[in-house]
């Protein structure tokens, strides 16, 4: 039953494919009133479309107040597997402030047959894990966490993030590449080639966007020294994709039709 009169508040964090795909989903949708939070991070983030506002909350008992304040009947956290902070913080801002909690998580890679991985459990594991020999590596992880391979410099570093790095976090021999998934495999495979790459560090992010450089490693047999995730407790409910998060808010929004009697 569609009530645009008491429709479902959602806070979803965002800063994922997921979160965008869970907008696209709630967009126009008059059963639901979703607002959309990003951290900030990216200079220009695709838009979406459902309102959004940008920036911390002034950590757990900041969300509360918000999720309170805003009179919100559920929160998503759909934060990138990296982001431990802030699902902590969504955490116990639930804790606080009690509502209906699902986590969006993606399910992490898993190696196959032919992958040569070597699983570290920092970025200052995997710089030192390279070597004392001058390789040439392709970085994946973003634009804010390059500082470890700085204390490595006698590598020729690809580095490829959505914004351009700022040039005082960069290593001293460095090829920036600007770009946004989802990538190719076969694309991925002529920039490994072109680039002439000995092997890639990235952050088991999961998902598809950016699968396509492992399979890319895998047809060159290229080492990939892959950052574990951090430990995140996950909500009670997890779900691993939009569309699933997509039917929790139906069904969360017709109990609360069903308790209202409408
Ligand atoms: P973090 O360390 O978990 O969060 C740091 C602080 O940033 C949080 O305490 C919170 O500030 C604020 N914050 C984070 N996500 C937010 C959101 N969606 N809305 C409002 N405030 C948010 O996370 P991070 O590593 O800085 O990542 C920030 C964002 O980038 C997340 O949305 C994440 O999904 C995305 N991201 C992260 C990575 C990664 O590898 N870390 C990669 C890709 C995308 P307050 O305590 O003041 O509320």
């Amino acid at each position: 039953m569609h009530t645009p009169s008491d429709p479902t508040r959602c806070l979803i964090l965002g800063g994922t494919s997921e979160a965008s795909a869970l907008a696209r989903f709630l967009a126009g949708d008059e059963r639901f009133a979703p607002l959309l939070s990003f951290a900030g991070r990216t200079r220009s983030p695709v838009l979406p479309p459902i309102p959004c506002r940008t920036g911390g909350f002034g950590g757990a008992s900041g969300l509360a107040a918000m999720l309170e304040q805003e009179g919100m009947h559920a929160l998503i956290d759909a934060t990138h597997p990296f982001a431990a902070r802030i699902s902590a913080n969504a955490a116990q801002a639930i804790a606080m402030w009690p509502l209906p909690f699902l986590g969006i998580v993606r399910p992490a890679w898993q190696p196959v047959a032919g992958d040569r991985w070597q699983m570290v459990d920092s970025l200052e594991e995997a710089a030192a894990a390279l070597g004392m020999r001058p390789r040439r590596i392709f970085l994946t992880i973003g634009r804010q966490e390059l500082a470890p391979f700085r204390a490595c410099p006698w590598h020729h570093y690809v580095i490829r993030s959505v914004d351009t790095p700022e040039p005082h976090h960069l290593p001293p021999q460095a090829t920036i590449l600007t770009a946004r998934g989802p990538f190719a495999t076969d694309d991925e495979i002529a920039l490994l080639r072109s680039h002439r790459i000995d092997g890639i560090v990235t952050k088991n992010a999961g998902g598809s966007a950016t699968e396509a450089k492992l399979a890319a490693c895998r047809a060159l047999g290229l080492p990939v020294w892959m950052v574990r995730r951090p430990v995140i407790a996950p909500p009670s409910n997890t779900v691993t994709t939009a569309q699933e998060a997509m039917r929790w808010l139906e069904m969360l929004h017709h109990e609360r039709m069903t308790e209202r009697g409408a």
